[in-house]
């Protein structure tokens, strides 16, 4: 199917203003300085993500405002202000310096559900210059340990159920000194740990927030490890700014939006977007503690009025696979902007969101490394479904050959980008050798194949290691995929280069089928046919094989390297950031 290019309306008719204008304007004009000096600094080289997210607001009307509306699994809500959660998390900063010793580069890590505590305790942090590192609570005990160990953090935030089931691994964990309890109501367990609610009763409301450098380090981010090992992306006090800005251009956040993101804290999106950026905008943010459920969530917005929401293309196929007559017994009028980010975002889910919600997904690219969203499509530009959109103002992308050399518009290669955004990784911790090798010619390699068109969009291929080389042609995943998805009968397809004497590889798709659908003969036949009619023959699965579920990352990207290891019977590889069935 061809997807037609959805227009917007002009600027004048939009209800809400958008932040950004005119693109080509804002490209020709951007200063990553003079957005920089929006924020509030202690002088020209200092500034703290923490004091620039929550205690900034404090001196403006956003004193008292509601910055964080939280909702648990049992559906018991909370709400903190602004000067709430900087009284708060100046409470954790005193305990962690003056119980634990904290000091400036200590990294601090949590491996936390997703409550109230796990932002105040990583605000609290950051006050303190410690470096945050966010895991997933759904890890088990061996990706705990690669991490903790690797990064050297000195403090653990957990709960007691949570430490339990690591507690086999914490003897391996020389250097970490103290491990802090959240205890929601589990009762206090018979450890030996301080609970987080005691040293808060003993801690003093004020708290001199550390002045740290733009160049010091405070976040840590392990990537999703959907090719290989995870790698610790570290990001310093001025990614601030990166995401300050792309939250406040990309996102489009208002005075009075209610915004929603849906990522867990564990993954970079969860904090540059479920933390800073829209807390460095003044934005109200919702959250749920919860992962996902079709009813729920759709329950969720419509409760919580959310006006902008950011999810992820599995969440979108997902509610897709639930069907359209859940969303239609709801109503989203408040929803006025969509954002899409973490794989890619196959055609048909961003049509299906204008058909449902009355607005299309807003896909945007970046990445772990890049700290904060790159490319991206904007609620002023027109959106061509498939593509990732156009480069964020101040950043210049390129698709450059194998040996790091320009291409022009419509050939394919490795999309690059050319180094010194403010949120840019600034090393991977102990790895600076890999770090380095990812700059080439004056571009960071960004490891993802893509191809930008005569208008300046760019259309994600696939990641450089997914590309399938059949009979001389490369052939990206995503397109394949996105055509399987057309068919009426298929909820997810994972696509993988199967090696084959003749072609070099060929094309083997795995398919997990919508709830109304079991697989049959005839059905595979359909499928074949149906994805053979519209893409070249060589691109067409010469393989299909159904499974109920796709292997896929705690973030939700398929893990097409597992397909691939099972279909050669080849070992596994790092398994940590796998989501269970
Ligand atoms: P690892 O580096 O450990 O293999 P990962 O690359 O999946 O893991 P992340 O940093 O979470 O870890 O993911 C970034 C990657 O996700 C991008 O490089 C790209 O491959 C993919 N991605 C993110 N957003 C998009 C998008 N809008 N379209 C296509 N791909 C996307
Ligand atoms: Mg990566």
């Amino acid at each position: 199917m061809e997807y037609q290019k959805i227009t917007k309306k002009p600027l004048e008719q939009h209800a809400v203003k958008p932040n950004l204008k005119d693109y080509p304007e804002a490209i020709k004009e951007w200063s990553w300085d003079q957005v920089s000096w929006e924020l509030d600094w202690f002088d020209k080289d200092h500034l703290n993500i923490a004091h620039v997210a929550i205690d900034a607001h404090l001196k403006t009307n956003r004193r008292n405002k509601k910055a964080l509306i939280w909702e648990s699994k049992k559906g018991e809500g909370e709400e903190y202000t602004f000067l709430e959660l900087s009284r708060l998390s100046n409470k954790f900063a005193n305990a962690l310096v003056n119980e634990m010793g904290v000091q400036k580069g200590d990294r601090v890590f949590f491996f936390l559900e997703r409550v109230p505590e796990i932002y105040i305790a990583i605000l609290g942090t950051l006050k303190a210059g410690g470096v945050i590192g966010p895991l997933f609570s759904a890890f088990g005990p061996d990706a705990v340990k690669d991490r903790v160990g690797d990064s050297e953090a000195k403090v653990l935030i957990t709960s007691p159920s949570l430490k339990k089931k690591i507690v086999e691994v914490i003897p391996e964990l020389p250097a970490l000194k103290h491990i802090i309890l959240v205890n929601r109501g589990e009762g206090k367990a018979n450890l030996d740990d301080p609970y987080y609610d005691e040293l808060m009763a003993n801690a003093s409301e004020s708290f001199d927030i550390v002045k740290t450098h733009k160049e010091d380090h405070a976040i840590m981010h392990y990537t999703s490890g959907t090719t290989g090992k995870p790698k610790g992306a570290v990001h310093v006090h001025e990614a601030v700014v990166g995401h300050y800005a792309t939250a406040k251009y990309v996102l489009d956040l208002h005075e009075g939006d209610v915004y929603w993101c849906t990522a867990d804290p564990g993954w970079v999106t969860g904090t540059s977007y479920g933390m800073f950026g829209p807390w460095s905008n003044g934005a109200t943010q919702v959250v749920y503690e919860g992962g996902f459920s079709a009813k729920h969530w759709y329950s969720f917005l419509e409760r919580k009025k959310v006006t902008v929401w950011y999810t992820a293309p599995t969440a979108i196929r997902m509610l897709m696979k639930a069907g359209n007559e859940l969303p239609r017994q709801h109503s989203f009028d408040p929803l006025r902007h969509l954002c899409s980010v973490g794989e890619p975002l196959n055609p048909e889910a961003v049509v299906w969101g204008k058909e449902i919600f009355g607005n299309a997904f807003h896909d945007n690219w970046w990445q772990t490394e890049t700290g904060s969203i790159m490319i991206a499509n904007y609620p002023i530009q027109d959106i061509k479904p498939g593509s990732m959109g156009r480069p964020f103002p101040g950043i210049e992308a390129g698709i450059v050959d194998d040996d790091f050399n320009e291409l022009s518009h419509g050939n394919e290669g490795n999309l690059a980008l050319k180094p010194g955004w403010p949120s840019m990784f600034r090393t991977y911790w102990k790895k600076d050798d890999l770090y380095q090798s990812r700059f080439r010619k004056g571009w960071y390699i960004t490891g993802d194949r893509a191809k930008r068109d005569e208008e300046g969009y760019y259309w994600f291929v696939g990641r450089t290691d997914d590309v399938i080389n059949t009979a001389g042609h490369l052939v990206g995943p995503f397109e394949v995929e996105s055509v399987l998805i057309e068919h009426p009968a298929v909820a997810e397809a994972g696509v993988i280069g199967k090696p084959d004497p003749i072609a070099m590889e060929v094309v083997k798709a795995f398919v997990s089928l919508k709830d109304d659908y079991a697989p049959s003969e005839e059905l595979r036949h359909d499928i074949q046919k149906f994805v053979m009619k519209r893409l070249s023959s060589a691109a067409a699965p010469r393989e299909i094989e159904f499974i109920s579920t796709l292997p896929k990352t705690r973030s939700g990207k398929i893990m097409r390297r597992l397909l691939k290891a099972k279909e050669l019977g080849l070992p596994l590889g790092d398994t940590s950031t796998m989501e269970e069935d």
